[in-house]
């Protein structure tokens, strides 16, 4: 392959960018990318009932929030426009009179009982249901009557009649398909709209694409997209299928397994680099070990060549597995900013936020960075923080209390942070250092029950962020509280 690799990627503005969609996306880009070649965004709109400005907007701004950019096409420009199906309708419809010309294709006034009854006689023979050619050849009679019968008409293509279709696909090989299954299928439909086969085979073809990567869903459409390139003369790109995702019980991925668009996993605080990665990994798999990789480690790794034939299993549990990994990567001050509108809706944060504020949010987010898998999840974590009675959270913790050492513990620890100058991170860690070594006691014997006596709870945030976190004042609040230490 050379740099003049031009992907492109086309969605239906029907809905949200989904996982699935946004995985075609990424597919194309890395090729792109990886051959310094260019890719194409443009819209698929050609269903005027379910196509949206607002699914429009998402699928993009998801893209560009994945860092998934591109070099032409709609928002962007260049020389092949417009990128929106609804505003080339003269394209297609000049190539459609083209080929109505030569006969290949033909119109046809089926009424929806017709093709019903034409499905059904498919059925019947055990055919897969299809257009079985009843305007085909029409005379210049028959057609002219039911012109003046005012009635509906498509134009459908004239399918060849005993050949076989190959797809070379990338990823599958050869995928034979027999013409004669097939059955002439509607190029234009009866409002001058053409149909996703008709219009997506003269954008890719005038758009100069060279590789076509998207969802095993379409490759049935292949073999028509292919014959009509012949019928026009186009040369076709190459293209490769990639394979659906399924859920973990096999089943198609739905919302059952997790949410399926881009912005659900947006809107709870996953990073986009950790779902770029994790997309990259539904269905192609990076030659070495490691599969923690960043955007410029994909383009480099990238190739077809590993892209698998077999389903992609969706697995929630590995995306934030991931997810926790790049957060744990992150800056505290990137973890915050993504934490505050979480804050915000569970009431802990109110009004503006003052630098000091900003400073002790970041500590707080630092003391539980560690155990977040998505950004969501923060307002449980931090919870302890803001309770204005300690609870203890089972009988174990309160048991943690019980030990012989703790008075001791607790009386000392009281003492050295009522003297300390300021609590941070690093004065928290000397003091508690500090303490072990006076006690002559094991770590685990001076953190775990100070743990206890300062959130109830065995686990949670980092010690030597809690303390400075809670501050002196609420740390004396709560020995009072739970060990009924008092001046
Ligand atoms: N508009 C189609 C979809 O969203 C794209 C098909 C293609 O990539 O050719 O599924």
């Amino acid at each position: 392959m050379d740099n003049s690799v031009v992907v492109r990627f086309a969605p239906s503005p029907t809905g949200p960018l989904h996982i699935g969609g946004a995985r075609s996306a990424l597919f194309n880009w890395l090729l792109a990318r990886k051959h310094g070649g260019r890719m194409i965004v443009r819209i698929e709109d050609t269903d005027l009932e379910r196509s949206s400005t607002e699914s429009e907007e998402n699928i993009l701004n998801s893209l560009l929030w994945l860092g998934l950019d591109w070099d032409e096409g709609i928002r962007k420009g260049g020389d092949h426009g417009p990128y929106r199906q609804t505003e080339r309708l003269n394209t297609y419809n000049e190539a459609a009179a083209k080929l109505l010309e030569t006969g290949q294709a033909y119109y046809c006034y089926c009424t929806e009982e017709e093709l019903a009854a034409q499905r059904q006689a498919c059925m019947e023979k055990g055919e897969l249901p299809r257009y079985l050619g009843k305007c085909r050849s029409l005379s210049e009679e028959e057609r002219s009557r039911l012109e003046a019968e005012g009635r509906k008409k498509v134009v459908r293509f004239r399918v060849p009649e005993n050949e076989n279709v190959v797809v070379r696909d990338l990823v599958r090989g050869n995928v034979v398909f027999e013409s004669n299954g097939i059955g002439d299928y509607v190029i234009v439909k009866s409002d001058g709209i053409p149909t996703y086969n008709f219009a997506v085979v003269l954008d890719d073809a005038l758009m100069g694409v060279t590789h076509v990567i998207r969802g095993e869903e379409h490759l049935s459409n292949t073999p028509r997209q292919l014959l009509l390139y012949d019928a026009l003369g186009l040369r076709a790109p190459q293209f490769a299928h990639v394979s659906l995702i399924l859920g973990k019980d096999r089943s198609k991925m739905s919302k059952r397994h997790g949410s399926t668009s881009i912005e659900a996993y947006r809107s709870q605080g996953y990073l986009p680099e950790a779902l770029v990665n994790f997309l990259a990994l539904l269905g192609w798999s990076p030659a070495g070990e490691e599969e923690i990789l960043t955007l410029d480690e994909l383009v480099d790794q990238f190739s077809l060549d590993r892209v698998a034939k077999n389903p992609a299993v969706f697995d929630i549990d590995k995306l934030n597995w991931l997810n926790g990994a790049y957060i744990r990567k992150s800056d505290v001050g990137r973890i915050t900013d993504l934490a505050i509108p979480f804050l915000r809706e569970a009431g802990y944060v109110t009004g503006e936020i003052t630098p000091d504020r900003y400073e002790w949010l970041k500590m707080m987010v630092a003391s539980v960075q560690e155990k977040l898998e998505y950004v969501a999840q923060i307002t449980d974590h931090v919870r302890v923080y803001f309770e204005d009675h300690v609870k203890m959270e089972n009988e174990a913790a309160a048991a943690v209390l019980e030990e012989p050492e703790v008075g001791e513990v607790m009386r000392v620890f009281r003492q050295k942070i009522t003297e300390a100058e300021e609590l941070t991170p690093e004065s928290a860690r000397k003091i508690l250092k500090a303490l072990t070594k006076e006690l002559k006691l094991g770590g685990k014997k001076v953190y775990m029950p100070l743990r206890v006596a300062l959130t109830g709870q065995t686990h949670g945030p980092e010690l030597f962020y809690l303390i400075p976190v809670l501050g002196r004042d609420r740390v004396l609040v709560r020995l009072a509280q739970t060990v009924g230490l008092k001046d």
